[in-house]
């Protein structure tokens, strides 16, 4: 596995890798340098690039990892703060005027029952077809 040459993208010397994984340079200054150069080309890496071509693992974990979690984060925080901000005052005041809608249908008054002690009304479910008590009046 590690008979074979690799050779420097960056320089083109010739080296031996002394990890498993695809090295493409013979030294962190190569690498670091290619890198370097890249950036000044102003050729813009997609973030997966830069990852990839990150010098060090420590860096790729800080900088590309970091930096990731803290867009999604971003991202989410963004959308929820747009949902609860829009959707949730629209979709109450609907809601609510549905439901109660639904309820005034659902639920009729009784005249001929007497409040329950508690203080509940007597209403006549007409989706069960029975009498139920309740604390509100719709
Ligand atoms: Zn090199």
């Amino acid at each position: 596995m590690d008979n074979y040459l690799y050779k420097c993208q960056y320089c083109g010397k010739e080296f031996r890798p002394n990890r498993r994984n695809k090295q493409k340079f013979c030294s962190n200054s190569c690498r670091v340098g290619a890198f370097n150069l890249k950036k000044e080309k102003g050729l813009g890496l997609p973030v997966n690039e830069v990852e990839k071509k990150a010098p060090l693992k420590v860096e790729k974990m800080s900088f590309a990892g970091v930096g990731n979690a803290a867009v999604g984060t971003l991202a989410v925080n963004a959308i929820t703060s747009l949902f609860t901000k829009e959707e949730d005052k629209v979709a109450t005041k609907g809601d609510m005027k549905d439901l109660l809608a639904n309820l005034k249908q659902r639920y009729q008054p009784v005249k001929n029952l007497a409040n329950r002690p508690d203080g509940t009304k007597p209403f006549f479910d007409s989706h069960t077809q029975t009498i139920v008590y309740l604390t509100k009046s719709f």
